[in-house]
C-alpha cells in the first residue's frame, strides 16, 4: 500500500489537481485547484474560494496561544489565501470540532477572536459548524472578491524580480521554541491584504509564504514555468531569528514556515511602480531574487555567487 507519507502532501495534491484539470476550463471556473484561491464566476462577478483547517496537536498546542488569538490566527492564515490573489474577503464560514470537555468561555472566546478579525477586514461571519472530536479542529471557508487584477501563481516570467513582503524566520522560530517546551507565544500571522491588493496591478505572478519561502516559490516557479535565483544576503529575516540562530538564521527562516507573508513576481518595467508603492503598503518589501529561465525549481545563492545546500525545502504534512 503507498501511503500518504511515502508520497508527500504537495505531491498529492499536484496529482489532485491534474485529474481536475479538464474541469478547469469553462467560463464559470476562471482559476480552478492549484492556486491559492479558486476564481469562480457563477454571475457576473468574480469570487475567490479558499479554506484551511487548523489542527490541535499539528498546528498547535493547547497553551501556544488565546483562544482569541486561536481564532485570530484561523482567520489570517485563511485570507493570506486571498491577499496572494490581490484580493479580500468578504463572507466566511467557520466549522469547528471541539472535545467535549473544552470550556465553554473559550469556544466563546476563540470565535469572538475570528469575528473581530474577520470584521475588521471587511468581512462577515454568516454560518459554519460545530461537531464533537478529540482533539480541537478549526477550518475556515472564506469568500472573496479583488477589487482590480486577480493574480496567480501562474504569470510569473524569466526576468522578473522577486519581492517579499515583511520578514521571514520569525514565526517559525516561535515555533520550533514552542515544540521544544519553551515558553512563549505564536505570533499573530501578519495581515498582508492591502500589499496583496497594491501590488497586483504590477505583479505577473504572486503566492503567499505558508510552507517556507524555498517550497512556495516552488510552487510559483511550477506553476509559471521558470526557474528561480534567490539571493541570500537580501532575505529580509527577522531579526529575532537572526539574533537567536545566527549563521543558520538563513536556512532555517527560507524553509521554516508560517511566515504568511507575500512572495510577488514583478516584471522589471514596472519595479520602479513597486517600489514606489513600499511606504503604503503597511510593510517592508525586499527585493530577493529574480525568475530565470529552466526548469522549475528554486537555487539560493550566497554573496559570492555559491549555490547554498538546503536540508529541505519548507514543511510538508506528511513526509
Ligand atoms: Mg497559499
Amino acid at each position: 500500500v503507498r501511503r500518504l507519507r511515502d508520497v508527500g502532501e504537495h505531491a498529492w495534491i499536484a496529482r489532485f489537481v491534474r485529474d481536475l484539470s479538464s474541469q478547469r476550463r469553462g467560463a464559470r471556473i476562471v482559476v480552478g485547484p492549484g492556486d491559492d484561491a479558486a476564481v469562480v464566476r457563477p454571475g457576473r462577478r468574480a469570487l475567490l474560494l479558499t479554506t484551511d483547517t487548523l489542527i490541535e496537536n499539528v498546528h498547535f498546542r493547547a497553551g501556544w496561544v488565546s483562544p482569541a488569538a486561536l481564532g485570530r490566527r484561523a482567520f489570517r492564515v485563511s485570507v493570506s489565501d486571498l491577499a496572494a490573489m490581490g484580493g479580500g474577503p468578504t463572507f466566511a464560514l467557520l466549522a469547528i470540532e471541539a472535545p467535549p470537555r473544552l470550556a465553554v468561555g473559550h469556544l466563546d472566546a476563540l470565535v469572538r477572536g475570528f469575528r473581530a478579525a474577520a470584521g475588521a477586514s471587511g468581512a462577515a461571519l454568516v454560518g459554519g459548524n460545530l461537531t464533537a472530536g478529540s482533539h480541537l479542529a478549526i477550518t475556515v471557508a472564506l469568500l472573496g472578491e479583488a477589487p482590480g487584477r486577480i493574480v496567480t501563481r501562474a504569470g510569473g516570467r524569466a526576468g522578473d524580480a522577486l519581492y517579499v513582503t515583511g520578514t521571514i524566520g520569525g514565526a517559525g522560530l516561535a515555533v520550533r521554541r514552542l515544540r521544544a517546551g519553551r515558553r512563549g507565544r505564536l505570533p499573530d500571522p501578519p495581515l498582508r491584504l492591502r500589499a496583496g491588493r497594491e501590488l497586483a496591478p504590477f505583479a505577473h505572478a504572486m503566492i503567499d509564504v505558508s510552507d517556507g519561502l524555498v517550497q512556495d516559490v516552488g510552487h510559483l516557479c511550477r506553476a509559471s514555468g521558470v526557474a528561480a535565483e534567490l539571493e541570500a544576503a537580501s532575505l529580509p529575516l527577522a531579526l529575532g531569528c537572526r539574533r537567536a540562530l545566527g549563521q543558520a538564521a538563513l536556512t532555517f527562516a527560507a524553509t521554516a514556515g508560517e511566515d504568511y507573508e507575500l512572495v510577488v513576481a514583478v516584471p522589471p518595467r514596472r519595479e520602479h511602480l513597486a517600489a514606489r508603492l513600499s511606504p503604503r503598503l503597511g510593510c517592508r518589501l525586499s527585493r530577493v531574487g529574480r525568475l530565470v529561465a529552466g526548469r522549475p525549481g528554486v537555487r539560493l545563492r550566497d554573496a559570492a555567487g555559491r549555490v547554498l545546500a538546503l536540508p529541505r525545502d519548507g514543511f510538508d504534512h506528511f513526509t
